[in-house]
């Protein structure tokens, strides 16, 4: 066995087109980092590493997960753990991939406890439609519409950015009492779309809750009829669920966002404790797109506009990013910063190999996640 260099992203050996292969090397980098513990079964019961004690996804070809397994000096060991069958596409992989973690967890049984992805597949289950009704909309910014939903009292809090799944009109189907997320995959999206959207504000008490929806034209299915909805219009919700989590020795946080996440970012804003650091990067089109966000002491708000370019298509978040690094005395402390944020997915994954590269930051310590895909 030799020592080998983990890659910023798992590297793709299946034939597919490039956008799928990044998207793929994405979706497989955050099951790495966000349920690193799966992993961990995976490589232990299958890949013959009962010691393991943490683990990466160095890459998929369509045999097989390529895991790197880290020894005590750092040095990342590559270890094999095939496929049932060949898979060929994304989908495929994906299934192939909850395939190890049922075989992994036929391998050890009772004795380990849940892992993320399994406890998240349960919960799934019992993430049940709530009938919300929209209750109001206000016009924020050009492009950016505030959607008040009302009858959320079920839908449990988490904090943080809390996501759901929002779908305007549903159908009868999706109201019967027990359908779950997890039975949304068998409702075909043209009949009724669907897509996530982050609680910008929770008024628990009212059952309500606000959403800040970028608008951008008729072809956005959800977001289209979300804006036309007047008050009273039926909303299917299923959620919530959160990807902000800094991990332990987190000191200062730099927040980056595009339009999609102002909602997010301003949510987070809201939950940090007194005195504790951030610089928030927030993309927009124009200066003349600039909501209100939370301002609090030690917060530090710095924008970057497209200046009339399409959103997505355009490096202002990471220049952005590059000059905050370079301007703000706080973020000097890389061993405790913590970056989140989310946008378009190819800015995105260009902000985090950038990150990784320029800053050394651990995987654990950038959590960017594409909300929107431009290429679509
Ligand atoms: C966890 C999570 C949280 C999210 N939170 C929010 C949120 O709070 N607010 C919010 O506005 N969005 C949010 N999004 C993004 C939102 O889900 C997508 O923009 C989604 O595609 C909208 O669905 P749609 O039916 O309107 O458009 P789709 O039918 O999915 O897309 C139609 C076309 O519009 C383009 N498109 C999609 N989104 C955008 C966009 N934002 N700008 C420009 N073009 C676009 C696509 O490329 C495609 O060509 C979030 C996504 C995730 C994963």
């Amino acid at each position: 066995m030799t020592a080998t260099t983990a890659p910023v992203l798992p590297v793709v050996e299946v034939d597919l087109p490039p956008e799928e292969a990044a998207e793929l090397a994405e979706g497989l980098d955050h099951v790495g980092d966000e349920h690193a513990d799966t992993v961990l079964l995976v490589a232990r019961a299958l890949g013959d590493q009962p010691d393991a004690r943490s683990v990466e996804i160095l890459g998929v070809s369509a045999d097989g997960l390529r895991l790197g397994v880290s020894a005590a000096d750092g040095s990342v060991w590559p270890v094999q753990v095939p496929f049932a069958s060949p898979a060929r596409t994304s989908l495929e992989i994906y299934g192939a991939l909850m395939g190890l973690v049922a075989a992994a967890r036929g391998v050890v049984g009772d004795s380990e406890p849940l892992t993320s992805i399994e406890a998240e597949f349960l919960e799934d289950q019992g993430m049940t439609t709530v009938a919300a009704t929209v209750s109001a909309r206000r016009l924020l910014a050009p492009g950016l519409l505030e959607v008040t939903l009302a009858g959320l009292a079920p839908v449990p809090l988490h904090g943080g950015d809390e996501y759901v799944v929002l779908m305007p009109d549903p159908p009868d189907e999706v109201l019967r009492p027990g359908f779950s997320v997890s039975d949304l995959a068998g409702v075909p999206l043209e009949t009724a779309p669907r897509a996530t959207y982050t609680l910008r504000a929770r008024r628990p008490a009212a059952g309500e809750a606000d959403v800040w929806l970028v608008l951008h034209g008729d072809e956005g299915a959800v977001s289209s009829r979300l804006a036309a909805a007047e008050p009273g219009a039926p909303v299917a919700v299923w959620g919530t669920r959160r990807s902000y989590d800094p991990p332990e020795g987190t000191r200062t946080q730099l927040l980056v966002c595009d339009e999609t996440a102002l909602g997010a970012v301003a949510a987070v804003v809201d939950g940090l404790a007194d005195g504790e650091r951030a610089v928030v990067v927030a993309e927009t089109g124009g200066a003349g797109i600039r909501p209100a966000l939370p301002e609090r002491p030690g917060v530090e708000l710095r924008w970057v506009h497209r200046s009339g370019a399409a959103p997505g298509t355009t490096s202002a978040l990471l220049d952005g990013v590059r000059a905050a690094l370079a301007e703000c005395p706080v973020l000097a402390d890389l061993d405790g910063l913590f970056v989140f944020g989310a946008g378009e997915a190819a800015r995105m994954r260009e902000l985090r190999t950038a990150l990784r590269r320029e800053t050394g930051l651990a995987r654990d310590r950038v959590r960017l996640t594409g909300y929107w895909n431009a290429a679509r």
